[in-house]
């Protein structure tokens, strides 16, 4: 026979979910173990005292209600709060509470995990005493040059783009919460999740926004635990209005702080603030991370960043020596851009280089340090032709613009510039036929296979095309 307080609850979990809608109710009250039935007292365990802060301030009368009509009019309902003891040395233990009246809830004591206080609070804090939510200052740690003005539009970010500008223009009021933005490293993750927040304090100086790098987040939170602050942790957190934490894949494995993020997060979900979360990979392919919190990652927008293509990389780089106030040849810029092509911080990394050199040794910048600095600098960082590199150096050839390889035109020139390009690229790169095409004049991988061989049988029967041919490759391997 089922044990009656098993029962009972049950029962009034039927109850409740007809009255609150899903999603609260797997997050709520799913968590919540019935414990026993004595005197007429329900007691009800929950994992946390945030839990429990919850149930009473949202869920209170809907509560109280059901118990009632379960167990009729002197019926009362008491809490068993599992403690917080991630810090191992104690063992989990449990308080009892009855359900409060709201008195303690006005009792503001809360401080900022931000400069914990370090000291050796050993004090078991009163779990009584619910902090109030006092409105505090929040250094929001952006960092100014990382604007949407500074950010480069192009095919390769407009989806994270864009939304990341509606979420910022509309805090927690789109479907995007919460914006999840993934991509390998150097494509501006950083850079776009400050973009937000900087943009959400112009629009809304009031807000309270925080970007908080994941590791910080988790040194917070040891801290907090070691210190006995949990609860000011987590209430510190629940104040915020648009939450940004970059790098979340860093919470992996990291079950105690992930639990203590799970309740900040479903706070302020519930609450309509705004999440912003960065990650070098999708959320489905986030490994040691709980599933229910994957599961919130997948609620609202997961958008990534690609490798920009050339005229982004271009753009990119003119943005920044404009904001710098350098001056440098045109033709400079577009050897950079079509040298380093996976990594903005690479790229960025690599004219910080040529500038340094530059001033250090008085040279001009010209092409020639260019191709001495990025011999150096990108032969550090595994250098790779690419397909965007090997059309330049092929048009430059033919005194040819790149742009000519995406048009229809049956010049000749054309034509075979376009034939060569594909050539070259089958040669010295791991890209696809397919990938081939796509990129010289958007042609399928027949047309590339079809450009090779009619290269190779040129090569053997007209010498003047084969010397072509041959400085050519001269050019690209230099
Ligand atoms: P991630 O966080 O993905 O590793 P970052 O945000 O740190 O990448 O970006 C690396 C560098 O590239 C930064 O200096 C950033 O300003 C720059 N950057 C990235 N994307 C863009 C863009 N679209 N426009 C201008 N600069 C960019
Ligand atoms: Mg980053």
């Amino acid at each position: 026979m089922a044990e009656l307080h098993a029962e009972v609850w049950e029962r009034c979990l039927n109850v409740i979910k007809d009255n609150i809608n899903y999603q609260s109710f797997k997050t709520w009250f799913s968590p919540i173990k019935p414990v026993r039935l004595e005197n007429n007292v329900l007691t009800i365990q929950v994992p946390s005292q945030f839990f429990y802060e919850w149930l009473e301030e949202h869920y209170i009368h809907l509560l109280k209600k059901t118990i009632k009509s379960e167990l009729g009019i002197s019926g009362r309902l008491e809490y068993s709060i599992v403690m917080d003891t991630s810090n191992n040395q104690t063992p989990p233990f449990t308080i009892k509470v009855p359900t409060s009246d709201k008195k303690a809830i006005n009792n503001p004591s809360i401080s900022m995990p931000i400069d914990l206080n370090k000291g050796n609070n050993k004090e078991i804090p009163n779990p009584f005493v619910i902090p109030g939510l006092k409105k505090i200052k929040v250094h929001s740690q952006l960092i100014d040059s990382y604007s949407f003005d500074n950010f480069i539009e192009g095919d390769c970010n407009r989806l994270a783009r864009s939304a990341g500008f509606a979420v910022a223009n509309n805090p927690g009021k789109t479907a995007f919460n919460p914006l999840f933005i993934y991509s390998p490293v150097g494509l501006g993750k950083t850079h776009l999740s400050h973009a937000i927040g900087i943009q959400v304090k112009n629009n809304f100086p009031d807000k309270t926004v925080l970007y908080v790098a994941a590791e910080q987040f988790i040194n917070q939170f040891i801290d907090s635990v070691r210190n006995n602050t949990h609860n000011d942790f987590v209430h510190f957190y629940q104040m915020i209005d648009v939450l940004i934490i970059d790098d979340i894949q860093f919470m992996a494995g990291k079950e105690k702080t992930q639990d203590s993020f799970f309740h900040i997060f479903n706070h302020l979900h519930q609450k309509g603030k705004q999440i912003v979360l960065t990650s070098d990979r999708p959320p489905v392919e986030l490994k040691g991370i709980e599933p229910r919190l994957l599961s919130r990652f997948k609620w609202g927008l997961a958008a990534d960043l690609q490798v920009p293509d050339l005229d982004t990389r271009i753009s990119i780089l003119k943005k920044r020596i404009y904001n710098d106030g350098i001056e440098m040849p045109e033709e400079v810029i577009e050897y950079l851009a079509c040298y380093v092509t996976t990594n903005i911080r690479e790229l960025e990394g690599a004219l910080i280089s040529i500038m340094a050199q530059s001033s250090l040794n008085k040279k001009a910048i010209t092409i020639e340090l260019a191709q001495l600095m990025i011999e150096k600098y990108v032969k550090y960082n595994s250098r790779e032709i690419s397909i965007d590199y090997i059309q330049k150096i092929v048009c430059d050839y033919f005194n040819i613009p790149v742009d000519a390889l995406n048009s229809k035109t049956r010049k000749r020139e054309i034509v075979q510039a376009r034939q060569l390009s594909m050539f070259f690229s089958k040669k010295h790169t791991k890209s696809s036929l397919a990938s081939i095409g796509l990129h010289c004049g958007n042609k399928d991988h027949a047309t590339v296979l079809h450009a090779c061989k009619t290269v190779l049988n040129l090569i053997e029967t007209d010498k003047q095309f084969k010397s072509y041919v041959d400085e050519i490759d001269k050019k690209i391997k230099v």
